[in-house]
């Protein structure tokens, strides 16, 4: 076994390329764009959650090391083919938010709106989820979204006559309602403990309270800030910030859409950015004739358990299970009493947005 522990940053990085390049083919590093820059770079395919559950689903290799929190990489065990593995290299790099709803209490509030309101109501959960959830939704006839496609997702079945239970981030939610020009009268908000504040009979989108601290955190004093800062900057947040802070940036948009907007931005402009610091950070460093500044610094702790130590230690029991017959470690598995219909929200998902 390799002593991970006193290898320099640069001997990591040698032996994870070592390992990938002798299992070409077999192996693949899908990273999320939150991750460490050491780590992105090392990747076989980065992107927002909605690019990695499409492009996942593509791989073929026989393991699929998935930098990224759990809930994104069980998506892609539940995705995977016949045969393929998801190995997780920090099985505790979880998501608070997707901790805050589970299985029984989107049934019981499920079954409370249902009650009260007298609707045909579609369970849509955001892929920052875990797998009971997503398999609930499509259980219900609901899906999957992700903050690109939530707008296109809502419209679908608001189009067909239903009303939405959106969960778990009430702060995508509101700002997806906005989007599509639901007015307050035509929201209703669930809180954990089930209370319920809003008309039911006149709502077309019923939030569950979840959010994420990392975006949370902004708000709109930071604007403020960042504007007496730097006249003229033009601020781009992620719509994971509370409606307040998004109405007074310039644009919203999912993890994709800012690195589009950034990157194939002019060089005069001035951004300031309010998502995860990291990528904020990697964005910089990748256009270094543009001023981008974040609108401030707010990690997430859980993105950043994936490091090159965890990663190579992954790779080498792959090695090892090659090469001498050893046993996996960090396996993703999922349930298969969920992996049915968490699969059939996922595909949903995929449809709805290719449509
Ligand atoms: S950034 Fe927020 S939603 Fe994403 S994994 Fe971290 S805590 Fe969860």
């Amino acid at each position: 076994m390799n002593n991970f522990e006193k290898m320099t940053e640069q001997e990591l990085i040698e032996y994870i390329k070592k390992i990938k390049q002798k299992y070409a083919g077999k192996i693949a590093i899908p990273a999320h764009h939150y991750e460490n820059s050491n780590i992105v770079e090392l990747a076989d395919v980065i992107g927002d959650s909605y690019k990695l559950a499409v492009e996942c689903a593509k791989l073929e290799a026989e393991f699929v090391v998935f930098c990224g929190v759990r809930f994104m990489a069980e998506g892609s065990a539940v995705l995977a083919g016949e045969g393929q593995k998801v190995i997780h290299p920090d099985v505790t790099a979880g998501c608070p938010m997707a901790d805050m709803i589970d299985e029984d209490s989107a049934r019981e509030a499920y079954e409370l709106i249902l009650k009260l309101s007298g609707k045909k109501i579609a369970p849509v959960v955001y892929m920052n989820s875990y797998v009971d959830i997503k398999a609930f939704c499509g259980e219900h006839g609901g899906t999957v979204c992700t903050s690109s496609n939530a707008k296109k997702i809502v419209k679908y079945y608001l189009d067909q006559g239903f009303s939405v239970f959106f969960s778990p981030d009430n702060n995508l939610g509101i700002n997806t309602a906005r989007e599509l020009g639901i007015t307050d009268n035509e929201v209703v908000r669930i809180k954990r403990d089930l209370t319920i504040s809003g008309n039911p009979a006149t709502a077309k989108m019923f939030l569950w309270d979840g959010f994420c601290h990392v975006h949370q955190r902004f708000t709109t004093e930071d604007v403020e800030n960042l504007r007496a800062k730097y006249p003229g900057i033009k601020l781009i947040v992620h719509p994971e910030c509370t409606e307040e802070v998004v109405n007074a940036a310039d644009i919203s948009g999912s993890t994709q859409k800012i690195f589009n907007e950034v990157t194939n931005s002019a060089d005069d402009v001035i951004w300031g950015i309010g998502t995860e610091m990291n990528f904020v950070q990697r964005l910089a460093d990748d256009n270094p004739n543009k001023i981008i500044v974040p609108l401030r610094e707010s990690y997430c702790f859980n993105m950043a358990k994936i490091n090159l130590k965890n990663l190579a230690e992954s790779l080498e029991i792959i090695d090892k299970h090659y090469s001498e017959g050893a046993g996996l470690k960090n396996e993703v598995t999922v349930d298969s009493k969920y992996k049915q219909n968490a699969k059939i929200a996922l595909h949903k998902m995929i449809e709805i947005v290719e449509s």
